[in-house]
């Protein structure tokens, strides 16, 4: 097999241009960013192939600069020699942040060559969704160190090419618009200054492995947050030993709220931006539990030193893990009330999760990552679903949350699982693939085609911890499995593949894993979740949602299939008589049988009418009065609950203090209710 090596298009390539050929025999992975070409021919770009190189034995980085020497024209080999001697320095300046600007600088001393290319990532990790944050960069220059300016163009939406000119330097400078809060890539006002890196820094791909020198101008009384650490003499000046580094540790300048602790006799922080009533003894008693706990499972935590940085605001919700820190949205509400703060412990236990799972051990396919492109994993499931898995077992396991609780969050998991339609078309393994056209784009159509990798994924966590106990006696679990993981395939390298994965599970398991594989991960077959949890002595049925806490209630209700906000329709089932007879997202809904559909009353409307009666649906389509007559379906009454066996066994109860780290606590077997909000968002 010969493998061509490009950074240009595709379509440059077919219309015949010259290339270098570098004969070697390459396993392709079976699903990448390769091109399989005409003549039996594979074509993979710069980014493709370097990670291609670091997987394949015998194909030296030294064959790759041959071959990219060759193919392009570009004195890439002399290049990669020469990098000892660049050095690479930031200055992030916020002279008017009330502008919602920063303004950045990057200077690289000691070049060699006649041009240099500038980048700004067009994705940043934990989000795994084209951004294109170079949108909101202006005003870009470059000059030689002396102030000359240098010649410049833009090659692509996010890519700079800089005129050397004989110059051994080149400063390149621009602002950015910083008013992007939410997804957590930039935000800038009067009291702060929020920078995640692979939205704010323009890189050299060249030197993307260099050590890298921040300096911060920021008014007198904001101080600095981040993981990175900072110059011993100097404070303002933060040290990164790579790009990579610097995109995966944000900063968080501003006025701000400090809270230390140890564990393990490493220092944590809690830094929070926004204002809140909260008792930071507590705060630090949680996260220290938290810690801890997840600690025990991993054996060991891979930083010297970890920051949790907390933004607190109205709306704000989600979280970003980091190499050695987190960015963690949420409202005043949840860090005041007992309640909503145990869900903001959920999110705090599912970012520190990350800083093994995802920040340490990577599936191939996103390590390294590759900025300026999609990067594809059949395995997200197992980085956002395992650790949703873990966040609350975590939580459970540390005591922060009664082990009734963890029940009402995964009855909760289940039941939206379960009325999803998308559960029997899209498998895991696709919904990991697909996250960059389907996930992070959602449609009304989604849930009729598409599942959460975040749910389902964390559904079949559950199901394969319990399998593993199974065929293990309880001398194994999940856990053991992510152990080996941690220790084979650490940071740096190309990332563990699907077939590692199975081959760590059956090695833990001593049992084949193919059809567990097959049905859940590969496939659509329904999660056999009732004989999972019975073996810990719990039960899964559909429990009445009534107010009298009554038992369960035979018997079905009244379908129709959509869902709305106020009464509007947002989502039209393709399990419901309204997909068949042709109701569409975004109707507004008017009546029912001619009768005025007051907002938030459809249920209400619903129970009245009994499953199987004709309805006439009056609706708005736009400007347009429609009548949609249907037939309502049914469905089974109630929600799916997980609840407490009355009969549970001695070695039941065994095997739940084995997973729960608890002894069988339950008094009262009464149904649980659940009232949680959605899981985290990336
Ligand atoms: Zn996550």
């Amino acid at each position: 097999m010969e493998l061509y090596v490009t950074g240009k298009p595709l379509s440059a390539w077919r219309s015949g241009e010259r290339a270098c050929r570098h004969s070697s025999v390459i396993e392709c992975a079976e699903r990448g960013p390769f091109w399989k070409l005409d003549d039996d021919r594979w074509l993979g770009n710069f980014g493709s192939l370097r990670r291609l190189c670091q997987r394949v034995a015998g194909y030296s980085k030294g064959d790759l600069m041959r071959a990219i020497d060759v193919t392009l024209g570009l004195s890439w080999l002399w290049i990669f020699q020469a990098i000892a001697q660049v050095s690479i320095d930031y200055t992030v300046s916020l002279p008017a942040p009330q502008t919602q600007t920063v303004e950045i600088r990057c200077r690289f001393s000691g070049l060699t060559g006649n041009i240099l290319e500038l980048k700004l990532p067009v994705w940043r990790p934990g989000k795994y969704q084209v951004l294109n944050p170079a949108g909101t960069l202006y005003n870009f220059r470059a000059t030689d160190e002396d102030g000359k300016m240098l010649k410049s163009r833009k090659t692509d939406k996010s890519t700079w090419s800089i005129l050397l000119g004989g110059s051994s330097g080149a400063i390149a400078s621009y602002s950015l618009y910083a008013n992007s809060l939410v997804d957590r890539t930039r935000h800038v006002d009067d009291t702060h200054a929020f920078l995640s890196g692979s939205s704010v820094f323009l890189y050299a791909p060249a030197f993307r492995d260099q050590p890298i020198r921040v300096h911060v101008e920021a008014p007198g009384d904001w101080s600095i947050g981040t993981g990175l650490k900072s110059d011993p003499t100097n404070p303002s000046v933060l040290l990164a030993d790579s790009y990579d580094i610097l995109v995966d540790s944000p900063l968080e300048i501003g006025k701000q709220s400090r809270h230390l602790f140890r564990v393990h006799d490493r220092p944590h922080e809690i830094i929070v931006w926004g204002k809140a009533d909260y008792d930071p003894s507590e705060l630090m008693a949680d996260f220290a539990a938290i810690v801890e706990d997840q600690i025990d499972l991993w054996g060991q935590p891979p930083y010297e030193r970890y920051v949790f940085l907390i933004h607190v605001g109205p709306g704000l919700r989600g979280g970003t893990e980091h190499l050695n820190s987190t960015i963690m949205q949420t409202t005043r509400e949840h860090l005041e009330d007992p309640k909503l703060y145990k869900e903001f412990l959920g999110l705090v236990s599912h970012e520190f999760f990350h800083t093994w799972n995802i920040k340490q051990i990577r599936p191939a396919g996103l390590s390294p990552y590759e900025y300026q492109e999609e990067n594809y994993t059949p395995l997200l499931w197992l980085v956002e679903g395992t650790t949703s898995y873990y966040d609350d077992l975590s939580l459970a396991r540390a005591g922060l949350i009664e082990p009734k609780e963890y029940l009402e969050r995964i009855s909760k998991l289940i039941d939206a699982f379960r009325r999803t339609p998308g559960r029997r078309v899209q498998s895991l393994a696709d919904a990991s693939f697909d996250v960059w056209i389907k996930f992070t784009h959602p449609t009304p159509d989604s849930p009729n085609r598409t599942i959460s990798f975040y749910s389902k994924g964390a559904l079949v966590s559950l199901l394969l911890d319990q399998f593993i106990r199974e065929s293990t006696s309880d001398q194994h679990s999940l856990d053991n499995v992510l152990r080996v993981l941690y220790e084979r395939y650490p940071l740096g390298e190309s990332g563990y593949q699907v077939a590692d994965v199975r081959a760590v599970v059956e090695e833990i398991a001593g049992v084949s894993c193919d059809t567990f594989f097959g049905d859940y991960v590969e496939g659509v077959m329904p999660l056999e979740l009732e004989a999972a949890l019975s073996r810990v002595g719990l039960k899964l049925d559909l429990q009445d949602e009534s107010e009298s806490d009554e038992e369960t209630t035979a018997g079905d209700e009244a379908y129709l299939g959509i869902t709305l906000k106020g009464n509007d329709v947002v989502n039209v089932l393709s399990d419901g008589p309204a997909y068949a007879a042709g109701v569409m997202a975004g109707d507004e809904l008017v009546a029912i049988d001619a009768r005025k559909l007051e907002p938030d009353s459809l249920t209400k409307q619903l129970k009245k009418l009994g499953p199987g009666s004709e309805i006439t649906l009056t609706l708005f389509r736009r400007d347009q009065l429609r009548h949609i007559p249907l037939v309502l379906g049914k469905r089974p009454r109630g929600k799916w609950t997980v609840s407490v066996s009355d009969s549970a066994t001695t070695e039941q109860k065994a095997a739940f203090k084995s997973w729960m780290h608890q002894d069988w606590v339950f008094e009262v077997t009464a149904p649980l209710k659940s009232n949680l909000s959605e899981k985290w968002n990336p």
